[in-house]
C-alpha cells in the first residue's frame, strides 16, 4: 500500500473505518471495500463444544491472541473477552467442534480498543513464548481455571 503497488480497500474485518484511515494516512481517495475480498460483518467469537472436545492443543497454540483455556487431554474453553474473532482456531480441530457464534458477554462490533488488546495480547503470547513452552497451562490465571472448571461442571450435566 504504502508503494501504491496494493489498494486500501482489501480488509473485510477493518470495513470502512479502515479504509478511511489508510486513505487519511496515504494521503488517497476512500474507496468502497473490494467484495471480492470478503464482506465485513459483526463480530463473532470462537465457542467450543465441550461435549466433543478431546483436548488434543491444537486449537490452544493456533489461537495468536491466547484466548483459548485448557490443557493436554481436558476440555479446552474460548475466553471469549479476549477472543478477536479470528477463526483461526476452527481448521486444525480435529473433531471439528469449534463454531463461531454470537457474542454473550460483550457488544458485536469490534472497536479500536479491541485491536489494541489483542496487539498487546499477541505481543505478550510471542514473548512468553519465545521464554518458555506454552503448552503447559498448569499455571493459568485463576480466572482461566474457574472458566474451565465451569465448562467441566456444564459437561458433567445430563
Ligand atoms: S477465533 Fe481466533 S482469537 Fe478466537 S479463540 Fe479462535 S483463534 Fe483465538
Ligand atoms: S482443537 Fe478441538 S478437540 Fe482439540 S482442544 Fe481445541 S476444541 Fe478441543
Amino acid at each position: 500500500m504504502a508503494t501504491g503497488s496494493a489498494p486500501i480497500n482489501r480488509c473485510p474485518p477493518g470495513g470502512t473505518p479502515v479504509i478511511e484511515q489508510l486513505a487519511a494516512a496515504l494521503g488517497l481517495a476512500a474507496i468502497p471495500l473490494d467484495p471480492q475480498c470478503g464482506e465485513t460483518k459483526p463480530l463473532a467469537v470462537a465457542q467450543i463444544d465441550p461435549d466433543r472436545c478431546i483436548g488434543c492443543l491444537l486449537c490452544i497454540r493456533a489461537c495468536p491472541v491466547d484466548a483459548i483455556a485448557g490443557a493436554f487431554k481436558h476440555l479446552h474453553v474460548v475466553i471469549e473477552d479476549q477472543c478477536s474473532g479470528c477463526e483461526l482456531c476452527i481448521a486444525p480441530c480435529p473433531v471439528d467442534c469449534i463454531a463461531m457464534v454470537t457474542p454473550q458477554h460483550r457488544g458485536n462490533e469490534w472497536t479500536a480498543e479491541d485491536a489494541q488488546r489483542s496487539r498487546e495480547r499477541h505481543r505478550r503470547m510471542l514473548q512468553r513464548q519465545s521464554t518458555s513452552d506454552t503448552s503447559d497451562t498448569s499455571e493459568a490465571p485463576a480466572p482461566r481455571n474457574d472458566l474451565l472448571a465451569q465448562a467441566m461442571a456444564s459437561r458433567r450435566r445430563p
